[in-house]
C-alpha cells in the first residue's frame, strides 16, 4: 500500500523563500497609518528644529561690491548724458529717429489686417514707432541705438 506523501514532507509549516525574511506578523500590516498620528503631507518633519532654517550659518553678511561694473546708461527716447566711447568726450547725446525692426512690423501688421497701402506707411511717419539713434554732438558718430523690440 502507498498512499499519497504528506502535504509537508518534514518541512515547516510555512514555506520559507528568503532566509533572513521574518515571517509574517512581525510587521504592522501595510495601509493607512492608525488614527492620531500627524500625517502632513508635503512638509517634512525635522525632529529638533521645530519649522526652522538650520541656524548654524549666522554670519553670512556678504557685502556685494562689485565696482569693476560700469554703470549702464540706459538708451531710450530721451538723450543720455554719457561718455563718448569715440571721441571720450562728455557729451549729451543728440536724437534722432530711424526707421527699424518695429516699425517694419507694425507695418506688416497694418498689411495683414487689410489695410491699403498708405495705412501701412503710417508707422514710417511716426517717431513712436521708430528705432532712437543716439549720436555723439561732438564727433557726430552714433553712441547707442535703441529699438523698441
Ligand atoms: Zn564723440
Amino acid at each position: 500500500m502507498s498512499g499519497p506523501p504528506p502535504p509537508y514532507p518534514g518541512g515547516p509549516a510555512y514555506p520559507i523563500d528568503n532566509k533572513g525574511v521574518p515571517p509574517p506578523g512581525q510587521y504592522p500590516p501595510p495601509g493607512p497609518p492608525p488614527p492620531g498620528y500627524p500625517a502632513q503631507p508635503g512638509y517634512p518633519q525635522q525632529p529638533g528644529q521645530p519649522g526652522g532654517y538650520p541656524q548654524g550659518q549666522a554670519s553670512t553678511t556678504v557685502v556685494v561690491q562689485q565696482p569693476t561694473i560700469a554703470v549702464v546708461q540706459q538708451f531710450r527716447e530721451a538723450p543720455v548724458q554719457t561718455q563718448c566711447p569715440h571721441c571720450a568726450a562728455q557729451i549729451v547725446t543728440a536724437t534722432h529717429y530711424d526707421n527699424g525692426t518695429f516699425t517694419w512690423v507694425i507695418c506688416l501688421i497694418l498689411c495683414l489686417v487689410g489695410c491699403d497701402f498708405l495705412c501701412c506707411l503710417i508707422p514710417f511717419c511716426m517717431d513712436g514707432c521708430k528705432d532712437v539713434i543716439h549720436t555723439c554732438p561732438n564727433c557726430k558718430a552714433m553712441v547707442a541705438r535703441w529699438s523698441r523690440m
